[in-house]
């Protein structure tokens, strides 16, 4: 991880820059600041600029064997420690070493996230992740070692205020006796709620919510999106990187699931059956998820277009393609069918949910709506 790679925070990427140079690196650290701007991502990209062997004035090299390795994440004096619980694959005992490989592979794709993504993507469900005992003498058996490549050793710990009053009581003991060379660098979502004694021994680096511009730029640079709906994105998320992506990602599957509600609505109309099997197909490998994102799209638009049906355009909430499309298709919807449709719609998505063979649910739900939707002539030539 780069300096360049965090968004914004120039001024506190100074401070640890001069500190780095100035050679008063202090030995354990706090990075927090408000959602979405970037702890993880700078604590990382400090311990690449501090582990570096040819860094620039601002950035680490990128092309020494200690940059390579951070950037991948598998630097061995690179430690990590972070929450976590037990899952269906490790059962007993977790700790962050069992999820080390979807670590690196989670960080590297996107270093900005909040502790539930993180969650979700190892599959604790609803536990709660948690720093327990063992990992802290996993903490200790680590940094008992030399360091192997680098001249200090790292550990980052993130979300240490999940740590248990045992766990936290040996990392207080490691950040007053330090091993030799060893950096600890805190990232934390939550700084009240870390042990006051570990909080006294840290020096903190706080960062702010990201500038607006300099949000608009990292979007515009990543994002094929127009200056408007980046504009929106910026004034929404309010400098939080993570808020944003969440509002682009949300946008992006919204245009999918138009164009799908879009697909099938004009098959139950022509009865292409090839066709239908094949949006079936397609839509059965979506994942759960995905699929009952769908269903709450699709019966948000089935509602629009009936409230429209009723001439009550003021309650009708639609962005341009779904307002064009409803133009010609709200006729479609009315009152002897909308509570049907609903109902299929309703039911496909709690089978779904039950987990239920998708393509059989599928295809059952296109055979009812296929019922449903009058046959007219319209529908085809609007398309
Ligand atoms: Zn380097």
């Amino acid at each position: 991880m780069y300096f360049s790679q965090v968004i914004g925070q120039e001024d506190v990427k100074k401070k640890l820059v001069s500190s780095v140079k100035a050679g008063r690196i202090p030995h354990a650290q706090l990075f927090s600041g408000p959602d979405g701007s970037g702890s993880l991502a700078l604590a990382i990209a400090y311990a690449q600029y501090i582990a570096c062997n040819d860094r620039t004035d601002n950035d680490a090299c990128g092309h020494c064997t200690n940059c390579l390795k951070i950037a991948k994440l598998t630097h061995p004096d690179l430690h990590f420690a972070f929450p976590v619980n037990t899952t269906r694959k490790v059962t007993k005992d977790p700790v962050s070493d069992n999820f080390i490989n979807e670590w690196r592979e989670f960080v590297i794709s996107n270093p900005y996230f909040r502790s539930i993504q993180w969650y979700d993507w190892i599959g604790i469900e609803n536990k709660q992740g948690l720093l327990n005992r063992k990992e802290s003498e996993e903490i200790i058996r680590k940094l008992s070692f030399k360091s192997f490549e680098s001249d200090y050793k790292f550990l980052i710990i993130w979300l240490p205020e999940k740590m248990n009053a045992s766990s936290a009581n040996i990392l207080l003991k490691l950040i007053e006796e330090p091993p030799e060379k060893t950096i600890f660098l805190l990232v934390s979502e939550h700084p009240e709620q870390i042990v006051s004694t570990i909080l006294s021994r840290t020096q903190a680096v706080k960062l702010s919510r990201i500038d607006d511009k300099v949000l608009f730029q990292a979007l515009a640079d990543k994002y094929d999106l127009t200056n408007e709906e980046i504009s929106n994105t910026v004034r929404l998320a309010k400098g939080s990187y993570i808020q944003a992506l969440e509002m682009i990602l949300s946008f992006e599957e919204n245009q999918i699931n138009f164009e799908r509600f879009v697909q099938i609505m004009r098959l139950c109309y022509s009865r292409s059956f090839l066709e239908i099997n094949a949006w079936v197909e397609e839509m059965s490998v979506m994942g759960r998820e995905k699929l009952k994102n769908f269903f709450i799209y699709a019966l948000r638009l089935v509602r629009e277009n009936f409230i429209l049906n009723l001439q009550s355009k003021e309650l009708v909430y639609l962005t341009k393609k779904e307002e064009e499309f409803s133009k010609k298709f709200h006729p479609f919807i009315n009152g002897n069918n909308v509570v049907h449709i609903y109902k299929e719609l309703n039911k496909a998505s709690e089978d779904i949910e039950r987990n239920a063979y998708a393509k059989i649910v599928l295809f059952d739900m296109v055979l009812h709506l296929m019922k449903l939707i009058p046959n007219k002539k319209h529908l085809e030539n609007q398309q």
